[in-house]
């Protein structure tokens, strides 16, 4: 999608530290990292958000858990990690292109702030 920020990672217009990719899926650092491992997952696919998702979406947003899940075990997040999809303004999502972060190497709390 045309001036998306996340659309533009994907193509490789902006560059990114990339962690993984597939022909769905791309996996990129965090520019601000709230964690010392703070990765995002989008979807090749532009998605806005989670609330934009459909059924014809549901075998990507299986295979992008199953992707997270690898790419933590590559990783090394062996005691755990945080799998966040902020949504919609209430959610405190900024970007507009639904992202999965992933969090981990150190404690996080709960409940979220
Ligand atoms: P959210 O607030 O959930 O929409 O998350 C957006 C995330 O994208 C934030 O954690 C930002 O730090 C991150 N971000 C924004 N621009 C970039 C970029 N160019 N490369 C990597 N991460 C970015």
């Amino acid at each position: 999608m045309e001036g998306c920020l996340f659309c533009r990672i994907v193509s490789g217009e902006i560059p990114s530290n990339k962690v993984y990719e597939d022909d769905q899926v791309y996996a990129f650092y965090d520019v601000a990292p709230q964690a010392p491992v703070h990765f995002l997952v989008v979807p090749k696919k532009h998605i806005a958000s989670l609330s934009e998702a459909t059924e014809e979406d549901q075998a990507l947003l299986g295979h992008i858990l199953l992707v997270i899940k690898d790419i933590a075990a590559e990783l090394g997040l062996d005691d755990g990690y945080r799998v966040v999809a902020n949504t919609g303004s209430d959610g405190g999502q900024t970007v507009m292109h639904l992202h999965f972060h992933v969090l981990g190497k150190r404690s996080l709390i709960w409940p979220p702030g």
